[in-house]
């Protein structure tokens, strides 16, 4: 029992924790500090290991050169050490390296399956315990559906895509997935001007087509301090032609 005397009321009216030492034991069990539980919960969720479980969807997202695929390889290779059916689809619109592969900037590639649209993904994924999408960004917004649907039938989905455009614009379905999604993790690319977290893929060359896969040398990214400086630099430029 808290004695009464030590529960004491604040301006607002709500009533302040005692100070630990009038603790009895079971409000000592409370948690004060929940961002040591927050990081002791994500430690037992990775050593629970990888056995199957509920059906539940993961997104990764971030700027190009973050390492949302290599998160996303990394977590499939886990799956299937742990001898689960695991599959990645990637939008066909994706071939920057290899038809076949999800391949990532560093070279670490996977086997996986081009589709053309978000349905085909829900056909091919029979009997599957893991899903991986990649490029997530491209596909149609049926994506979010075919994502939930998978995920209700216990099905765990794994989803990597950019967050942004280049404009600095949400991308395609990802917000919507970031939404429905039970866990999300943003990953973040080193800013290349002044080594802060990037935030932004900010695109060199001048092209105004959104869909431009991207590759070293038409995309750097950067953080949001560095990516302002760039667009105002760009501004002067063109009012000084
Ligand atoms: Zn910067």
């Amino acid at each position: 029992m808290i004695p009464l005397a030590a529960l004491r009321p604040l301006a607002g009216g709500y009533w302040r924790a005692p100070p630990l030492r009038f603790q009895s034991k079971p409000y000592g069990t409370q948690n004060r500090h929940p961002h040591i539980y927050n990081i002791r919960k994500r430690m037992t969720n990775e050593s629970q290991g990888e056995h199957r479980r509920q059906g539940r969807i993961e997104v990764i997202c971030g700027s190009m050169f973050s390492g949302k695929t290599e998160e996303l390889i990394r977590r499939m290779k886990r799956a299937k050490i742990a001898r689960q059916q695991v599959e990645i689809f990637k939008p066909a619109i994706d071939t920057r390296y290899s038809d076949e592969d999800v391949v990532s900037h560093d070279h670490t590639s996977i086997p996986s399956t081009p589709v053309d649209s978000s349905a085909a993904i829900l056909l091919f994924s029979e009997g599957m315990d893991v899903v991986g999408i990649d490029e997530a960004q491209f596909f149609d917004n049926g994506i979010v559906d075919v994502c939930n649907n998978l995920a209700n039938n216990g099905v765990r989905v794994i989803v990597a895509g950019l967050d942004m455009d280049y404009k600095g614009v949400p991308f395609g379905p990802m917000p919507a997935l970031m939404a429905v999604a039970d866990d999300v993790m943003k990953v973040h690319a080193i800013c290349v001007r002044c080594g802060s977290l990037a935030y932004v893929s900010h695109r060199i060359v001048d092209v105004d087509k959104r869909v431009l896969l991207g590759e070293t040398g038409e995309y750097e990214p950067l953080c949001r301090e560095c990516y302002q400086k760039a667009l105002s630099g760009r501004d002067a430029q063109a009012s000084a032609r």
